[in-house]
Order: C-alpha cells, then sequence, then structure tokens
C-alpha cells in the first residue's frame, strides 16, 4: 500500500490562529456566532479548530464544549513548571482540556528567538499531556529564492522531531508556513504548497513509515482565505489550513469550513 492509497483515511482540518487579536468581548461573539453555525455542522472528516489568545481560552471552550470544534493554544512553555513568568504550560493547557496547541510559528521563531530545539522541547512538553502539537515550519524568501526550500524544510523536520517516535501519526500537525506568505496576502500557489508538501510527506514516510506518513495531517498556511482555499486543499498533500487573517472574521472563518466539507467529500469518493 502507498501513501496515497491510504491518504483517503485523513479528514481536513481548519485552523485559525488569531494571534494577538481579538478582546473578551470579541472572542465570546466570534464563539456564539461559531457554535451557531455549528449546529448544521456533521461532517466528522473536517475539523474546525480556533486558537485564541490565552486568556480567553477558557471562555472559548465553555461556549464552544460539546460542539464539534477544538480550542488550541498559540504557544506553550519549553518548562514543566515555576519560576518563568509570562509562561504557561502544557499541564496547564491540559486541565483546560485543550487537545492542540501550535508551536515553532514563524513569528515566534523571528520575534522570540525560537529556534528547532526549543521548539523539540515544547513538543515533548506537549506529548506529555497528550495535547498535539500543531508544528509549523516553512522557509524565508530568502531562502527560496536561494534555492534552500528543501535544506530548511528537511533541517527544521530533523531538529524538532529528533528522537521523537511516533506510534499513529496521529500525535502530531505539521503546518507548513512558507514565512513568505504570512500576513503578505502573496499565497503559495497551490503546486508549490503540493510540492513542499509533498516532500515533507516523503520524508515522513522515509523516517516513519508509510502508515504514520499517510495518517498525518499537513497543513498549509500563509495568506488562506475562502477565495484561494479550494485549490489549496484540493492538492493531495493538503490537509487543511493553518489560518492567520482570514480566520478573524467569522463569515470568511465559515466559508473556509464549507469548502472543506465539500472537499472532504471529494477525497471519500476518490
Ligand atoms: C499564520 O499566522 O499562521 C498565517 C498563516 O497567517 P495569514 O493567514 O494571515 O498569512
Amino acid at each position: 500500500m502507498n501513501v496515497y492509497e491510504v491518504a483517503n483515511m485523513r479528514g481536513l482540518i481548519i485552523a485559525g490562529n488569531w494571534k494577538m487579536n481579538k478582546d473578551l468581548f470579541e472572542t465570546q461573539q466570534f464563539c456564539f456566532e461559531l457554535a451557531e453555525y455549528l449546529k448544521n455542522h456533521d461532517e466528522e472528516r473536517v475539523l474546525p479548530v480556533i486558537a485564541p489568545v490565552y486568556p480567553f481560552l477558557a471562555k472559548a471552550q465553555d461556549i464552544l464544549l460539546g460542539m464539534p470544534v477544538a480550542v488550541a493554544a498559540q504557544d506553550v512553555s519549553a518548562h514543566d513548571e515555576g519560576a518563568f513568568t509570562g509562561e504557561v504550560s502544557a499541564a496547564m493547557l491540559r486541565s483546560l482540556g485543550l487537545k492542540y496547541c501550535i508551536i515553532g510559528h514563524s513569528e515566534r521563531r523571528q520575534y522570540h528567538g525560537e529556534n528547532d530545539e526549543l521548539i523539540r522541547e515544547k513538543l515533548l512538553r506537549l506529548f506529555g499531556q497528550s495535547i498535539i502539537p500543531i508544528l509549523c515550519i516553512g522557509e524565508t524568501l530568502e531562502q527560496r529564492e536561494s534555492g534552500e526550500t528543501e535544506i530548511v524544510i528537511v533541517s527544521q523536520l530533523e531538529g524538532c522531531l529528533r528522537d521523537i517516535p511516533l506510534s499513529t501519526g496521529a500525535e502530531v500537525v505539521i503546518a507548513y508556513e512558507p514565512v513568505w506568505a504570512i500576513g503578505t496576502g502573496r499565497t503559495a500557489t497551490a503546486a508549490q504548497a503540493q510540492e513542499a508538501q509533498a516532500l515533507i510527506r516523503h520524508w515522513l514516510q522515509n523516517r516513519y513509515g508509510t502508515a504514520i506518513a499517510a495518517n498525518l495531517h499537513i497543513l498549509y498556511g500563509g495568506s488562506m482565505k475562502p477565495e484561494n482555499i479550494g485549490e489549496l486543499i484540493a492538492q493531495p498533500d493538503v490537509d487543511g489550513g493553518l489560518i492567520g487573517g482570514a480566520s478573524l472574521k467569522i463569515t470568511d472563518f465559515c466559508r473556509m469550513i464549507d469548502v472543506a466539507v465539500e472537499q472532504a467529500q471529494r477525497r471519500q469518493d476518490g
């Protein structure tokens, strides 16, 4: 069985990374409207995820309790507990009942000096609490233009997943986010996304075997929006999106979920 023969088992994930946006009132408002929309969402192959800021995670969880959606954190501490002012541990996220957490976002790498070693530590803390990391990787414009895309992707995978065993592939989600496409309005073409994500899948297959590679979700992130999501998620190795700006508007977020539902049906039909 090759990786594509089992790929139909993967659903799609539509994850909104809110970054440092939305106050308490706006978070509540969005969640109430999302809950309303989700009353008609019975497609279990499409999982919507929202990642509000830390202080409002509990409120979002409360409003969306029992709904077919996951609430995620945007980051986690690499430490277990103690004197780390401003940090939030994986166990604390677990105590909220969170199932997902973004790590390694390019903004964390760029503005907070995070490297693969630190991101790997965060991944281990999340694994320790059975929280699924949404691990972000991707090259800068300079790296792409100097032909280093593949080297960068492989080195980030090697660094973040060094000596990390996986048993099913469902324990982690990878988000391919070319840095030059994040928040710039410049989306990777469907072909560029597919090429990079096929490379990621190939690396996973070599490292973990066909079944695990086929089971693992690889998302695309970078100026994804209702107008371009269809073409991107139609690619065989694009299992949904990690979406910043366009996830902030409830109508756009729900439109993207609708597109994913149609795509999930197409995948099912083969
Ligand atoms: C992101 O922050 O992960 C992202 C992809 O942002 P945007 O969709 O705004 O480019």
